[in-house]
């Protein structure tokens, strides 16, 4: 396949994390082929020969495929009754005694099938898809059970076997206290490292594993004793940190060199400079802090610090049941100041190397998978710009065309 006469390529190049998310280092190319072999990007250059499958992309900004590097799409049941009370000004307390919180996700999910599991999880790829996102991450727990985790997990497993997608499944048992141990944090985290990891690692059905640090969940000491067992048997490690109450969750990710922390609406100093000094990478989910009208993520002091940050969409059945790439990109460009390289930076190369993928996709690169998304646009301050609306025109996943709406797309541009 041959990408002719690409209006604006943009990407940014390497295969390890971009400090800062340096925009000097972005790489933006005008009036240039790409030519696809294999699901491999074999040539960039000017005047390539036409042979195979030619598309016109001289309307077209061409990216990155988008690497969502913190999603949890598997789960039975949706709640749309407590979003509805959320808005009506209901308190946390108030819906968790109306049955909602993430416990309902548990017990929805429970009850589903694998076959259901799959299938809703199948439609919710389709809109990962649409929204350009050819990658993406996936936790279990909402089973908080041997049964209920292994569930979820082989789910993701069976959507890898048919779905275009690539998916990296993240076990994520530390996700809540089941009822089974109410008040007992320290024991439930026992029997996962006893009973559930076991099973997990046998099965190899899981590449990292998260927890959820935070008061009243898994307390730092708690979650050091259980990450350090889990890096022992032999897992990179992920958190959930600094969302809700600084427990200072980024100093611990930092100190036990974890891969990825993950919110960090209240991140202190020392956690910067953790992440920073660990290379830890600070994954941002603006979505959920918008849909709870939480303050958002220091992106700047994160940045400015060096840090290496990700942006993803934390689609989820409670705090953020959206995978909307562009509502991500107006509110990181114009909530968190990012500049649209940082983000671009933030949406491909940075959290592809949080997924352990930097070596394969993230950039567009010779050598690399065949993951690039065309864009209905004429640069790439085009796509903050017309702010809200999908510019994903075509997406190429490993080399093929996955999805294209050059008859049915309706943009500004
Ligand atoms: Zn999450």
């Amino acid at each position: 396949m041959i990408l002719k006469n690409i209006k604006q390529l943009v990407t940014f190049e390497g295969t390890t994390a971009i400090e800062g998310n340096d925009p000097d280092r972005a790489v933006i190319l005008e009036d240039i082929d790409l030519r696809i072999e294999d699901g491999l990007i074999t040539a960039i250059a000017k005047d390539l020969p036409e042979e195979g499958e030619v598309i016109d992309c001289s309307d077209f900004t061409l990216t990155p495929g988008y690497v969502d590097s913190h999603t949890h799409f598997i789960f039975g049941g949706n709640r749309e009754d407590e979003y509805r009370m959320r808005l009506a000004g209901a308190s946390y307390v108030e819906i968790m005694a109306a049955g909602g919180g993430i416990r309902n996700s548990v017990h929805h999910t429970r009850q589903a099938s694998q076959e259901e599991l799959v299938e809703s999880g199948r439609k919710r790829l389709m809109g990962f898809l649409e929204n350009g996102i050819t990658t993406l991450e996936s936790k279990s727990g909402y089973g908080l059970d041997l049964d209920t985790e292994l569930k979820q997990l082989a789910a993701m497993e069976v959507l890898q076997a048919e779905s275009p997608q690539t998916i990296v499944p993240t076990f994520m048992g530390a996700h809540d206290i089941p009822p089974e141990y109410e008040n007992r944090p320290a024991e439930y985290l026992d029997y996962i490292l006893e009973t559930v990891m076991p099973r997990v690692k046998a099965q190899g059905i899981a590449r990292y594993v998260d927890i959820f640090t935070e008061k009243g969940v898994f307390e730092i000491e708690e979650s050091r004793d259980f990450l350090e067992k889990i890096k022992a048997m032999g897992y990179p490690i992920r958190l959930h940190a600094d969302e809700i109450e600084p427990l200072d969750g980024a100093v611990l990710a930092g100190e036990l060199k974890a891969v990825s922390a993950d919110h960090l609406l209240k991140i202190s100093p020392e956690g910067i400079a953790s992440l920073k000094q660990a290379g830890t990478i600070a994954g941002l989910l603006p979505l959920t802090a918008f849909s709870l009208k939480a303050p958002y993520a220091p992106a700047r002091d994160l940045l400015e610090a060096g840090v290496a940050v990700s942006l993803a969409t934390d689609y989820n059945p409670g705090s953020c049941h959206s995978f909307s790439v562009p509502l991500l990109v107006a509110l990181s460009t114009i909530y968190m100041r990012m500049n649209m390289l940082e983000v671009l930076c933030g949406l491909t190369i940075n959290p592809a190397v949080s997924l352990g993928l930097g070596e394969e996709i993230g950039t567009i690169e010779v050598g690399k998978r065949a993951d690039i998304l065309l864009h209905r646009a004429p640069n790439i301050n085009f796509l903050p710009y017309h702010f809200g609306v999908n510019t994903v025109e075509l997406v190429i996943k490993d080399g093929v065309v996955r999805l294209d709406r050059r008859k049915s797309h309706v943009s500004g541009e």
